[in-house]
C-alpha cells in the first residue's frame, strides 16, 4: 500500500489522518512535539497537570473534542511524536527523533506545519525578557509558566487579546495591549470578518473583558523601545495622540501575528507566489491542498487560516490525496469542507488588514536597531550593505553580504522583516525584496545527526 507521511499533529495533520483511518490507510503522523494538538490546542508537558479548561476559556470544548478524536485514531496510525523532519531530499525524509537519526521514504506526502510569530524588531528586542506572543502562550500551555509577573503586549495580532485573557486567567498581570495597528483600520476590515460572526464576537468578548479589568488598550502605537538594565523593565511608546508614554512591565510578549512554517514545502518542491494581504510569499495550491504531484499542504502552513480552517482544510487534503490515488470521495463531504475553508480563509484576510503588519514603523527603525538576533546583524548593516551595491538587490544577496538570516533560525524570525527593509529600499511594494530560500536543517540540529551519527 502507498505510503502517505503527514508532517504535524496538529488540528490539520489529525483531521488529514482521520478521513484516511477511515477510508482504510495507515498514515504515518510525524511531529516534532511530545504530545498532539499542534500550537493552539498544545497539552501540557509530560506529568504537568494544569487547569486547561480555564486556560482555553471558550475554546476549551474544541481543545478536548480534538485530544478525544486523536485519541480514537491513534492506534490506527503509525504516529511519530518528538520527531523533527529536519530536511526533504525528494522522497525522503530526514528525521532526528530523540538524538538518533533516520530517513522516511514517502509515496505521497502531507505537510501540515502550522505556523510561528511573525515580529518587527524595535530597539531593545533582544533583551532578556521580551518574547514572541506565541513563546508566551507556549509558556502558559507547556510549562505552566507566565514570562513575567507584569507582561506588556505589543504588536498587532488577535492572539493578544487571548494571551493576555490566559495570562489575567493565570495570575498574571497584564501592563498593557499595545496594538500598532489604528482603530480605523479594524472598522473598515469588519466587512469580510462578518463571513465568521462567531470567531468576531469571541474577539470583541476578549476586548470587553480587557477593559473590565481595567487593561490598558491602545490601538496606533508606535513602539520607541523596550528598556532595562539586562532585563525588561518598561515598554516605551507613542500613543495615537501623539504622546510618549512608558509602561512598567519585566517581560514583553511580542507579536506581529503569525506567518506559515513553509521551509519544508520549499525543500519539497513547492511554488511560491507573493501575497498583498499577508505581504508574504505562500505556497501556491489548488482549492483541495495540492501542490505537485505527491506533495499536499494543509492548515495555518499553507495560508493561514486559523484552528477551524487547519482542520477542515486537512480533511480536504485527505479527500484530495485519496481521489488521487484513485479512491471514490463523498462530493458532498468535500464540497462542504472547501467551502468551510474558503470562508475561514477569507476571514482571516479580513484579520490580516485589522491586525496590520506595520511596514512604515519597520522601515523607519533607527539603524542601530538588530535586526537579526542569530547573527546580530543591525537594520544599519543590511542598509549600507544595499547601498554600496550594484545592480538588483534581493533578500538572499543581502544575507549573503550580512550574514542577516544565517543563524540558528535561518532567517524564519528576521526574514519578514528583512524583506520590509530590502523592499523599502528598491522603492517597491514588497514582492521584488524576494524571499529567503528554504535550507537544510530547517531547524537547530546536532552537527552529529546531519554527518548521520547522532548518539
Ligand atoms: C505559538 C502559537 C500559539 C498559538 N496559540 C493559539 C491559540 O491559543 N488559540 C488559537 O486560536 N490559535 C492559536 N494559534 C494559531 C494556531 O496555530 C492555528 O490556528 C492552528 O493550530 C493551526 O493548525 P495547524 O494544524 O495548521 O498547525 P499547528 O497546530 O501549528 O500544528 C503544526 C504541527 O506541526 C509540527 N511541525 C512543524 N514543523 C515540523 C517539522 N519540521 N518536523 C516535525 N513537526 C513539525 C509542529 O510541532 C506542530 O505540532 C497559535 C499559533 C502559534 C504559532
Amino acid at each position: 500500500m502507498t505510503r502517505i507521511v503527514i508532517v504535524g499533529a496538529g488540528p490539520a495533520g489529525i483531521a488529514a489522518a482521520e478521513v484516511l483511518c477511515a477510508q482504510g490507510y495507515r498514515p504515518v503522523l510525524i511531529d516534532e512535539g511530545h504530545r498532539a494538538g499542534g500550537q493552539g490546542y498544545r497539552q501540557p508537558s509530560a506529568g504537568l497537570t494544569l487547569d486547561m479548561r480555564r486556560l482555553m476559556g471558550g475554546e476549551a470544548g474544541k481543545y478536548e473534542a480534538i485530544h478525544a478524536r486523536f485519541d480514537l485514531i491513534e492506534d490506527k496510525i503509525d504516529y511519530r511524536p518528538r520527531t523533527l523532519v529536519w530536511a526533504i531530499d525528494g522522497a525522503a525524509l530526514h528525521l532526528l527523533s530523540d538524538g538518533r537519526v533516520d530517513v522516511l521514504e514517502a509515496d505521497t506526502l502531507l505537510l501540515a506545519t502550522g505556523a510561528m510569530d511573525r515580529v518587527a524588531p524595535v530597539p531593545g528586542w533582544t533583551l532578556p525578557g521580551v518574547l514572541t506572543l506565541g513563546g508566551a502562550q507556549v509558556a502558559l500551555k507547556d510549562q505552566g509558566c507566565l514570562i513575567g509577573q507584569r507582561v506588556a503586549f505589543l504588536g498587532s495580532s488577535p492572539l493578544m487579546l487571548l494571551a493576555a485573557r490566559q495570562y489575567r486567567e493565570m495570575g498574571g498581570e497584564v501592563a498593557v495591549v499595545a496594538d500598532t495597528t489604528p482603530l480605523g483600520a479594524k472598522a473598515a476590515a469588519l466587512p469580510p470578518m462578518l463571513r465568521a460572526p462567531r470567531t468576531l464576537l469571541r474577539g470583541l468578548i476578549y476586548m470587553a473583558s480587557a477593559l473590565q479589568a481595567g487593561t490598558p488598550l491602545l490601538h496606533g502605537v508606535t513602539p520607541l523601545a523596550v528598556e532595562g538594565d539586562g532585563h525588561v523593565e518598561e515598554l516605551r511608546l507613542r500613543d495615537s495622540s501623539g504622546r510618549e508614554r512608558r509602561f512598567a512591565c519585566d517581560a514583553v510578549a511580542l507579536g506581529h501575528g503569525l506567518k506559515p512554517e513553509t521551509q519544508l514545502a520549499d525543500l519539497a518542491g513547492a511554488s511560491f507566489a507573493y501575497d498583498v494581504d499577508f505581504r508574504l510569499f505562500l505556497p501556491r495550491t489548488d482549492g483541495f491542498g495540492r501542490s505537485r504531484p505527491g506533495l499536499y499542504l494543509a492548515g495555518d502552513g499553507a495560508t493561514i487560516g486559523g484552528a477551524d480552517a487547519a482542520e477542515a482544510s486537512g480533511a480536504l487534503a485527505a479527500h484530495a490525496i485519496l481521489t488521487d490515488l484513485g479512491v471514490t470521495q463523498d462530493v458532498g463531504a468535500v464540497r462542504r469542507a472547501a467551502r468551510k475553508v474558503a470562508r475561514l480563509r477569507s476571514f482571516q484576510r479580513g484579520l490580516a488588514r485589522a491586525f496590520a503588519w506595520p511596514v512604515a514603523q519597520i522601515r523607519a527603525q533607527p539603524d542601530d536597531t538588530i535586526l537579526c538576533r542569530c547573527e546580530n546583524v543591525t537594520i544599519g548593516a543590511v542598509r549600507t550593505a544595499m547601498a554600496q551595491t550594484l545592480g538588483p538587490v534581493e533578500v538572499n544577496r543581502v544575507k549573503a553580504m550580512t550574514r542577516c538570516g544565517m543563524g540558528r533560525c535561518q532567517g524564519r524570525v528576521c526574514g519578514p522583516a528583512l524583506q520590509e527593509i530590502v523592499a523599502g529600499m528598491t522603492g517597491d511594494e514588497g514582492r521584488s525584496a524576494g524571499r529567503l530560500r528554504g535550507q537544510a536543517p530547517v531547524k537547530p540540529i546536532p552537527l552529529t545527526a546531519a554527518e548521520g551519527t547522532a548518539s
